[in-house]
């Protein structure tokens, strides 16, 4: 609470600073870790999820015109727009994610308040805990605010992944910002990306989540992440004309993919394979987690690392030592990669009276191979967006 007030007064100095007069509307939304499930979410899968503690927060103020005045203390640039014109700004790209909601949200009819605002997070960008996506939510829960809009936590998760496939042009799928609007405090959520429904997993009692972030971050803007959606698009559609019932690699058996394997390509082949694998895992590691079987949460987690790895192609070299770290980590029960790969961050359930000693030993030992200064943190699972009372 404490950390809650002294963050709160620094924003509201610099709001002030920056705009002349007090913030009256806070509104915040976190991050996200997963804790099995890479991959899936596009492919209509499974993914087991969770809001984590770091998030974002805009402070706001009314407008009586309809101007968005917007800028940030996690980077540099502000942005305004007017909502009667809305267009993609290459000056200050991140405020698309704005843009985009806003966008969005009109298209959908509802009418929308002016505002200054100013931005905080303690989400790290680009390293798999979802900065975007919180960005994105937050602004819709601030525009739901300010206007009394009649919009549930459902529709504002569609809309902001709306908003970052049509606007910001990122083909992710609806994880990020279901996760982001949808996370309930203390437990873990099984969520179904085809019918974007979820369930909650209440965590055995003693086990605790690590996020384990290597520092290393790639951009994933880049081709990888769209070459590895069109080649599981290909599996699935190369599948159907052997079983029409398929639409994506979520209806898919491992029987069905094994007995169909050579009539695909060697990468597509790889890519299809993991994405069903992956997605039985999420099941089993559901009820590993309830009912606490560390056995299965190990090997559960390093199946998904080892595909991750050498079917899917998603490691790096700093990911192979994280995983090396965290696995021989004392009080470690399971490990393996967050978020997308390509760096960032990593996830670890582990004994939750070891969490000192975890963190200790791993953020050494991974020193000691890549020479980077690791980031090691506990992630309880928190409530999905809302307004901030103080
Ligand atoms: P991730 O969502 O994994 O963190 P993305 O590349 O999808 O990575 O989104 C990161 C981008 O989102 C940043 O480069 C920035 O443009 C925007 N963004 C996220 N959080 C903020 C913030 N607090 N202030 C300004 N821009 C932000
Ligand atoms: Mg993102």
């Amino acid at each position: 609470m404490c950390m809650e007030n002294l963050r709160k007064r620094k924003v509201e100095q610099a709001f002030i600073e920056h705009y002349g007069n007090q913030p009256i509307i806070w509104v915040q939304a976190p991050g996200r870790v997963d804790l099995m499930g890479s991959h899936t979410d596009y492919n209509e899968g499974f993914v087991l999820t969770e809001a984590i503690e770091r998030n974002t927060w805009i402070a706001a103020r009314p407008r009586q015109d309809a101007v968005v005045r917007v800028s940030s203390q996690n980077i540099e640039g502000g942005a305004e727009f007017s909502l009667a014109v809305i267009s993609y700004d290459e000056v200050s790209p991140w405020s698309n994610y704005i843009r985009g909601v806003a966008h969005i949200l009109q298209i959908e009819g509802y009418s929308l308040n002016g505002f200054d605002g100013l931005i905080h997070s303690t989400i790290p960008f680009r390293s798999g805990l979802s900065s975007s996506a919180a960005l994105e939510v937050a602004t819709a829960m601030l525009f739901k605010t300010l206007g009394d809009l009649d919009i549930s936590k459902l529709d504002i998760a569609i809309y902001c992944q709306r908003a970052e496939n049509e606007f910001v042009g990122m083909e992710c799928g609806i994880l990020d910002q279901y996760s982001s609007a949808m996370g309930k405090e203390g437990n873990v959520l099984l969520l179904d990306c085809r019918s974007t429904t979820s369930e909650v997993v209440p965590l055995a009692p003693g086990l605790m989540v690590m996020i384990c972030d290597t520092k290393a971050e790639r951009e994933l803007t880049g081709s990888e992440y769209s070459e590895r959606r069109a080649d599981c698009e290909k599996g699935a559609k190369a599948l159907q004309t052997a079983f029409p019932e398929i639409k994506t690699l979520r209806d898919v058996t491992i029987d069905q993919f094994e007995a169909q394997r050579n009539n695909l390509s060697e990468v597509v082949a790889k890519r299809s394979q993991f994405v069903i694998e992956e997605n039985q895992r999420v099941i089993d590691m559901a009820t590993a987690l309830e009912v606490g079987n560390f056995q299965a949460i190990g090997s559960l987690a390093k199946a998904s690392f080892i595909g991750a790895r050498d079917l899917y192609e998603i490691s790096s070299p700093e990911m192979e030592a994280m995983m090396a770290a965290m696995s021989s980590a004392p009080g470690v029960i399971g490990a393996r990669q967050a978020g997308a790969g390509f760096g960032g961050c990593m996830v670890a359930i582990i004994d939750g009276q070891k969490t000192v000693e975890f963190s200790k030993y791993v953020i050494e030992q991974y020193q000691q191979v890549t020479g980077i200064m690791a980031e090691v943190y506990q992630a309880s699972a928190s409530s999905g967006a809302g307004v901030l009372k103080f």
